[in-house]
């Protein structure tokens, strides 16, 4: 067991997301049946139109009767711990009470830390040494729900993750900006990229905020988009 890297895989999504959306957005506005409209379901580039058009205007009831669910390896307490604070989000996650971590313990280095030999190498010694008291405590019989205590922000983590397609946006739109650390980033990228792959036309909502509202909200811009203070400047000189 030792320096473990991220993998995501998309588990579970429905085969027919675009007609089940596009069914709750006609069935808003049409005099037919919910089944009728789904039944009666125009080809693809139709149903894109109504249900962006839909989208568009905010009308998100329609996108959450899509579910997702995500298999997530080897993720680092700290990305698990931001990532649970969604609270539309599903969660069955690997416990450190159940589980006995055996020999050294999977863990994920940041890449700042990774990238300084120095530093790296200490990172190292540090979790050979917590290893090493984890398993002393292990074999003196102390649960390891209790030994757990002194594993680190970086031991790494594994779990399932199941979430509705309005609440997938949303983690895109706030986890992919570079304000969220890059551990998190690089998780949402890889499930908003294993979703883009069976359904293309989500990509220009799966993206950070900014992208969406077009300027930044955020105290400390990375200045890819125009501040929203400095864009309601140039509106009222207009
Ligand atoms: C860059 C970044 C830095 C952060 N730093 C910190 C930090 O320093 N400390 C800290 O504690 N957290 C921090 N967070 C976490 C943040 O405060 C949120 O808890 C987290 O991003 C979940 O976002 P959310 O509440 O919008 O989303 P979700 O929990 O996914 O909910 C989605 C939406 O549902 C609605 N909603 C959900 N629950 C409620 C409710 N109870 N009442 C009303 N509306 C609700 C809201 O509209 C919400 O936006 C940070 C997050 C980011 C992205």
């Amino acid at each position: 067991m030792a320096k473990q890297t991220l993998s995501v895989e998309l588990i579970s999504m429905p085969d027919n997301m675009l007609k089940t959306i596009y069914t709750a957005c006609k069935t808003c506005y049409s005099a037919k049946l919910p089944y009728e409209n789904y039944l009666n379901a125009p080809d693809e580039e139709k149903m894109l139109e109504l249900i962006k058009r839909v989208i568009g205007s905010g009308h998100y009831s329609t996108i959450e009767h899509i579910q997702l669910t995500f298999a997530i390896q080897n993720v680092s307490r700290a990305c698990t711990h931001q990532l649970v604070r969604h609270r539309h989000m599903s969660f069955s996650q690997k416990s450190q009470r159940y589980v006995k971590e055996k020999g050294e313990f999977d863990y994920i280095i940041p890449k700042t830390i990774e990238k300084n030999p120095e530093l790296n190498k200490k990172f190292e010694e540090f979790i050979k040494l917590t290893s090493n008291l984890y398993q002393e405590f292990i074999e003196a019989n102390i649960p390891a729900e209790d030994a757990r205590s002194i594993l680190p922000n970086a031991a790494a983590s594994s779990l399932v993750a199941s979430l509705n397609l309005r609440e997938l946006i949303h983690l895109a739109n706030l986890r992919l900006c570079t304000r969220a650390q890059l551990e998190i980033r690089m998780l949402v990228g890889a499930m908003v990229n294993e979703v883009i792959k069976k359904e293309p036309w989500l990509k220009p909502y799966l993206v950070p905020k900014c992208e969406r509202l077009g300027y930044c909200d955020e105290d400390k811009s990375c200045g890819k988009m125009p501040v929203k203070e400095e864009l309601l400047k140039t509106v009222q000189t207009v």
